[in-house]
Order: structure tokens, then sequence, then C-alpha cells
């Protein structure tokens, strides 16, 4: 049966049909989707886990355990599990462990367009890349095959192209696969300093082994057109490079991009008079290809910032200057990024802007606290550095800056990684504030479930994490729950708060303008006879509220009737819809 599949949808289809049992993940855009479908097979266990270092450790030991296992994070999550990465790479594995791991050209939603075949390398692991959804399926079963062929954990690239696409998959039956026996092996297993030297070697083998499998493997084809040109490419870059190229030539595709098909290229190399490399990103085949010995053409035409399509190949590489008008860009409006109407943190977002305090930020929707109107976000570099850059900023500047000084990050990023840093404040004697964005979900992701909701991924109750207690726990005395709608108390509390000599936590608690438990309803009105658009309400930057410039209006198709608006406006006169403003 064939299906349209989504390339993040087909990489779960493939976890399913190869007999994958265990699937541990932290969401994170393009790769969230991936976890979202392996848990609809009831075949495969499935849980959000609070960062990716857990979700990879989590599927080493279901792995070593003898179950078939895949974890998925994006390309900044992969370097939250970069500490048991590099380690399981020596110890090996017994069923197949697979990592499916999304990059961001162009960073559609990420703080960095890092490239993970570097990590490939470094950690010495096989990479495999598909180039539509159906080598999505396919490349997964193939790998959890190389990864207990070759006793190795092995990751799957894509990119948001890949992952975010849709094209037509062929569906195979699910192949069960029985638990591999388990045996203690304390040599293979527990990586103590005697050990590891005696896997070192083992691993380079291994790679030698790899290489020689991927100069043989189907995974990387040759498409023999005129030898005039020749292509080298893989992913997504490798369809651009295709429309941009045409049928005509001569194509390396790469499904297998670490290690790198030494015979295979020079074999190519040698057939073609004029050869060139189409990669996203970094130079990371060109530079191995020339270090070969072999001269090709690759970034000094191609950009290494942003993704790739095929007018860029055309224009750069071929010379070709085309007049490409997109009635698309021509009539798609500008629309920046802000939070939805009704979001809670913008009332929280809108009282440390009035408060005028140094805000370590954090990854999430309300990373958009940094834009205007509320621009009160200063710093935003990775999950849970809001706490510990605070932290670092009170011992840099001392108590008197720390008191005007916060750090801010949401509920699933606090479990994420915020907690380590917390500990840290109190440790060591700082005095930080940090406030928790609690909306009761992972909201920037697409609202997956987290430790603090009380629900796993299959929507079952679960044990709650109580962000209190636990925060008393840690060893923090002061812990204020606070509604951040209630602007006149919320100001209070982070005034209080910031100025205590001691650190506190303010979890800012509301739902999320999106889940049912908002219960919001209604639209508001504005008695335009009264308004002396004094504009205070338009400092929320709340979309529906509309600025005419001669007086205000609200947009009733944006409009979700949270009421914020209400306790900007001295003159009373919102009120919801069909209700008196008396
Ligand atoms: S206009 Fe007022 S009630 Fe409507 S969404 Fe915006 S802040 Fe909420
Ligand atoms: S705050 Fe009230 S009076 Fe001022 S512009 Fe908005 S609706 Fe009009």
């Amino acid at each position: 049966m064939k299906k349209i599949m989504l390339g993040n949808e087909a990489i779960a289809r493939g976890a399913y049909e190869a007999g994958a049992t265990v699937a541990s993940s932290y969401p994170g855009t393009p790769s969230t989707e991936i976890t979202e479908n392996i848990a609809k097979y009831d075949e495969i266990y499935s849980e959000w886990s609070p960062n990716e270092k857990v979700s990879l450790e989590v599927v080493i030991g279901a792995a070593i355990a003898g179950a078939r296992s895949i974890t998925a994070m994006k390309h900044v999550g992969l370097n939250v599990a970069a500490d048991p990465l590099f380690t399981v790479s020596y110890s090996g594995v017994n069923a197949g462990l697979v990592l499916a791991v999304a990059d961001d050209p162009g960073m559609h939603s990420s703080q960095n367009e890092q490239d993970s075949r570097h990590y490939a390398r470094s950690a010495k692991l096989p990479m495999l890349e598909p180039s539509d959804s159906q080598e999505c399926k396919d490349f997964i079963k193939e790998a959890f095959e190389i990864s207990e062929n070759f006793d190795t954990p092995i990751i799957v690239r894509s990119s948001t192209r890949i992952s975010h696409s849709c094209s037509i998959v062929e569906l195979g039956e699910r192949e069960e696969v029985e638990l591999k026996d388990y045996k203690k092996d304390f040599e293979k297993y527990v990586m103590m300093p005697a050990m590891g030297r005696k896997r070192h070697p083992i691993i380079e083998k291994r790679m030698e082994d790899l290489k020689e499998f991927a100069n043989k493997t189907e995974l990387n084809k040759i498409y023999w057109g005129n030898k005039k040109i020749g292509v080298i490419s893989s992913g997504i870059a490798y369809q651009y490079a295709r429309e941009a190229f045409g049928n005509e030539i001569s194509y390396l595709k790469l499904g297998m991009v670490y290690p790198l098909a030494d015979d295979l290229i020079r074999e190519f190399a040698n057939e073609v008079d004029t050869l060139y490399v189409v990669e996203e990103l970094e130079p990371f085949f060109e530079n191995y290809i020339k270090a070969m010995g072999i001269e090709v053409i690759g970034k000094e035409k191609l950009p290494i910032v942003g993704e790739l399509n095929a007018q860029i190949i055309r224009e750069n590489m071929l010379d070709q200057k085309l007049n490409f008008d997109s009635p698309i860009k021509d009539h798609t409006p500008i629309r920046p990024p802000v939070m939805c109407p009704g979001c809670p943190h913008r009332g929280a977002f809108h009282i440390l802007n009035k408060l005028g305090l140094v805000v370590t930020g954090d990854i999430g929707c309300y990373t958009l606290g940094a834009i205007p109107p509320t621009e009160a976000m200063d710093t935003c570099v990775c999950m849970g550095a809001s706490v510990s850059m605070a932290h670092g900023m009170d011992k840099a500047r001392g108590k008197e800056f720390a008191k005007k000084t916060i750090g801010v990050l949401g509920d699933s990023t606090f479990i994420h990684s915020g907690i380590t840093g917390l500990i840290d404040i109190v440790y060591n004697k700082g005095i930080s504030t940090i406030m928790i964005l609690d909306n009761s979900i992972t909201g920037m992701t697409g609202h997956q479930d987290n430790p603090t909701t009380g629900y796993t991924i299959k929507g079952e109750e679960t044990v709650q994490v109580d962000l209190v207690k636990l925060s008393h726990a840690i060893g923090i005395n002061r812990v204020v729950v606070a509604d951040p709608f209630d602007l006149e108390e919320f100001e209070r509390v982070v005034s209080e708060e910031v100025a205590a000599e001691e650190p506190s936590v303010i979890i800012s608690q509301r739902p999320c303008a999106l889940l049912d438990t908002a219960d919001y309803s209604g639209i508001v009105e504005i008695d335009r006879d009264v308004c002396d658009y004094c504009q205070q309400c338009t400092s929320l930057g709340c979309p529906a509220i509309v600025d005419k410039d001669d007086h205000i209006e609200i947009n009733e198709a944006l409009c979700n009737g949270c009421t914020l608006c209400f306790e900007k406006c001295d003159f009373g006169i919102m009120t919801k819809a069909g209700e008196d403003n008396a």
C-alpha cells in the first residue's frame, strides 16, 4: 500500500516496520512529529523525556537490554545528548540503536544552524541521510541493520525540508524482532578508563569496516548521464541539485554521509570533466574530497549560510541569471512573529518591561518577549541558560545588579535543564530570581506533555511534578505562584522577589491560550464614544488590539476574550461582547 507521508511520519513508520520497541525523545522542531507518530504504534513503548541526554540514555539502556530502540531530536538537542553519545560510540549496542536527528538550515525555529554531520565524524559513528519520505522509512530500517551488524549506534540525519515535506511511501509489514539476549559484559559496557582504552582500537577498526561498507552499499548511488558534469550531493540538497542541473548530467547521491565512500567518490570523480559538490551548510563533503586530492567546485560558489534551492544553484554554479518573479513573494504580507492573543506570557513580559529588569531569557514561545513591543529579554542562548546566566551576572556584577535581574524560562525548559542551574544558584549562595512561565504545556513545539503536566505522551494520567515543592526541595525558601494577568499583583510580586537578598522562584501560572483549560470565551468590545485613545492597551502588544492611528479597534477574528486588556484601560470602557460595562 502507498501513502503520502511527512518525512517525520515516514521515519516513525520505519521504526515501526523495523520492529523497534522503545522510543524516548524530547520535542524539538523540526524533529517533533517523529516521536508523536511513533507513539501511535502500540507496539513501541514511547515517552517524552525531560531532555535529549535522558532520551539517549533511556534508549541506550533499552538497546543494551536487547530491544531495537530509537530517539529523535533536533540538531541543538544533539548537543545536549553529546555526553552519552561519545561514550556509547565506544560501548556499542546490543540491539539496534538509532538517533534520528533533524537539522534546521535557514534557522526556521532554531538558535543556530549547526551541521550534525560533524558529530558523526567526531563521535566516530555512521550517519545516513535520506532525501525523501520513502528513503526516510527505508533508511531507518537499514540503520537498525547497520547498527546491529557493526555494533554501533547510528545517526539518521534529516533537515527541515525533508522532515516537513510529504512524498509517497510504499508501506511494508512490521518485522517482529525478538529481544536479543542480555549478557553482562562489563568490559564492553562499563566505560572506565581501562575498558575505554581497550574499546578505542575496536572503534577505529569499526570505522574501517564501515568505510568498506560505504563503498558497497546501495545507500550510495551513481546515476550516470553525460560526463561533462558530475555532482556529488545528499539529502534535500540532492533534490535541489537535480532540479537545477537536470537529468542529463551524472550524480553521485550519498545516502551514507559518514564514513564516506572513498573508492566510489574516486571512481565517480575520475569519470567526469567537472565535479561539483552541492551541500547545505558546511563544506563537509567538499573538504573531505579535496583532502583526497580531488578537485571540486563547492562553497566558493554556494553559500555556507542558510538553505539552498534550485535557483541559488543555477545562479551560482551555472551562471544562469533568472528573473523568477514569485507572485507569492510579491503579495504575501510580512507577518512578524508575535505571541498569540491571550498568551499568558504577555502579562509577565509587560511587567518585566515596565520594571526595566535585565532579563536572561530562554528557548520557547516566550523568546518572543525579546521583540517589540515588550522588548523584555536581554539574552537567549540555549535551554536552561537563563537560570545559570542570571547567576553568572549576579556573581560578575554583584548584589545590586542581581536585584535588577531575572532569569525567565518555561515549565518544560525548567525540567529540561533549568533545574541544575537553580541548584547551582542555591549551592553557591546566589540571590537570583528565576521566573518559571508555567503555561501547563510544552508550547513552542506544538503542545507536548512534560513532567509538569501530569500526562504522558499517550495522554494517560501520571504523577505531576509540583514546581513549588520541587523548588523548596532544591533549597529555595521564597517560592511564589502568581497570575500574570493580574498585572498589579504580579508587579508587586516581581518587585519584591528581585529585591530579596536570597534566591527566589516566581511561578507565573496561567495555561497556554490554546489549551481548553484557558477557558476564554467571547470577544472584547470598546465603547468608541468614551475611548480616550490613550493607547495604554496597545502597550500589551496583543495582535487583536489594532491601532488605527486615531482610534482603537478590536479585531474580532483574533480576540479570544482573555480580558488582559481590561487591566490596562483606566477608563473601564472594555466589555465582553453582549455585557454591560456598568
Ligand atoms: S483584545 Fe484583550 S481580550 Fe482580546 S485577546 Fe487581546 S488582550 Fe485578550
Ligand atoms: S486603554 Fe482604553 S481608553 Fe486607552 S486607548 Fe485603549 S481602550 Fe481606549
